[in-house]
């Protein structure tokens, strides 16, 4: 699908933001864990549809409203074939990663009982642990958590035992947005389908970086946010595998999503508008259309190689740092160098790079239970995308170490 060989100064200039200065310095944006830039490509997808082509889905007779139907089916159907789905009715439009998790947990979790067990792993973001919670709550399951080790890799051998009879479903994150952790989903999923367990991938930190195809993986249900993939806020997909999405209850109740309404009995409507309640973020939708399109003109494969460089390259310097620990050593990592530094908060360090026109992001990054693990407040976390360079780590190095010299003073 790659039309034009990998460069990342020509991809630099389709992305608007990176060219501005803050506080008078160039901006060097290395906060793509918490949300990625938009290309030039997507912000017009945005203005055309608003501009032009605005107008409600699926219900009107005119014009416009046509066009706007045909754009949101056709961004389903650019995303479907995107991660390799066997249908577009296998891709329903959300909120986001943390909406796709909620709207398993509430309608798969309806067919949980008493004693039923949920696995996760103890490097999940809270949207991959808080969901499952309150469906513990609500139907007695049990859940459990697979051990990391010191490095941030799974522990294999207690997920194995951990798996029986009673495992229902397995929810895990694909890449650790705290780590850079590359879980071998894979095995996991091949291991988890033998006890009978689904299993859901929190895609939020994988589909920017890898080239996803679900079949391949065979996981029963894929979730990300546009976000994170060079699209808009408040979009995001949930991939589940059309049987079991079929024979799901609708998580929320409204117009679009029926077949027959009448005050005694209401029947559905068929996949994927079964769970597409209410007027959706249509112009997101589109936009997040837009944003994949977008991938699909770049060499993933090499931009997957450059960003491993970069992750490499930041973490052999930052490791002859005196008193820098380096949190998440895994073996097969990508995109994320997280680190503290003895005596200083990773908040002070955080603000003095700000000023130096250093985007990174301090914290516990939603992963409160790593933290704990860890033994840490929080990190340091610098995030990188296909448009980072070597260069904007040549000068982040040298603004840390400015940084380290203030605040050990
Ligand atoms: C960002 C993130 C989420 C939550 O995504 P939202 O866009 O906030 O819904 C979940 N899991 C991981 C691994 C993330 O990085």
């Amino acid at each position: 699908m790659a039309s034009v060989p990998f460069s990342v100064s020509a991809i630099r200039e389709l992305f608007p933001a990176l060219r501005q200065k803050v506080y008078g310095k160039q901006l060097i944006y290395f906060d793509n864990g918490a949300t990625s830039q938009k290309p030039q490509v997507v912000l017009d997808t945005l203005q055309q549809y608003y501009a032009l082509e605005n107008a409600n889905i699926h219900r009107g007779v005119h014009y416009l409203s046509q066009q706007a139907t045909s754009a949101y089916e056709a961004a389903r159907r650019t995303i479907q074939q995107y991660i390799g789905a066997k249908a577009p009715e296998e891709i329903i439009f959300t909120k986001g990663t943390t909406d796709g998790i909620n709207l398993v947990a509430y309608s798969f979790g309806e067919r949980l009982k008493p004693g039923d067990e949920i696995l996760i792993s103890a490097m999940e973001h809270h949207s991959n642990i808080v969901p499952w919670q309150l469906l513990c709550e609500r139907k007695g399951c049990t859940l459990r958590v697979i051990p990391i080790s010191k490095k941030g890799e799974l522990d294999l051998q207690a997920f194995e035992e951990l798996l029986s009879e009673r495992t229902k479903l397995l929810a895990i994150t694909h890449i650790s947005n705290t780590l850079g952790t590359i879980n071998p989903v894979k095995e996991l999923i091949e291991k988890a389908h033998k006890v009978g367990a689904k299993v859901l991938l929190d895609g939020a930190q994988s589909i920017q970086h890898l080239q996803i195809d679900v079949k391949d993986l065979n996981c029963d249900f894929y979730t990300f946010s546009g976000h994170k993939v060079f699209g808009p806020t408040g979009i995001g997909i949930l991939y589940g595998k059309e049987e079991l999405l079929d024979s799901m209850p609708p998580y929320q109740g409204g117009g679009d999503m029926i077949a027959k309404v009448t005050f005694e009995r209401t029947t559905y409507n068929t996949l994927p508008l079964k769970f597409e309640a209410g007027t959706p973020h249509i112009a997101g939708a589109i936009g997040l259309g837009s944003a994949i399109s977008f991938l699909q003109s770049i060499d993933m494969q090499a931009a997957a190689a450059h960003e491993l460089e970069l992750t490499k390259y930041a973490q052999g310097i930052l490791d002859t740092f005196e008193g820098l620990h380096i949190i998440g050593e895994a073996k097969n990592k990508t995109s994320v160098v997280s680190f503290t530094v003895d005596h200083m908060h990773p908040f002070d360090i955080g603000t003095l790079l700000d000023k130096q026109g250093i985007a990174v992001r301090t914290g516990h990054h939603c992963t409160q239970p790593l933290m704990d693990f860890y033994q840490i407040p929080g990190t340091v976390r610098a995030s990188f995308a296909f448009y980072n360079t070597k260069e904007e780590i040549d000068i982040f190095v040298a603004a840390l170490e400015r940084s380290m010299q203030i605040l050990g003073a």
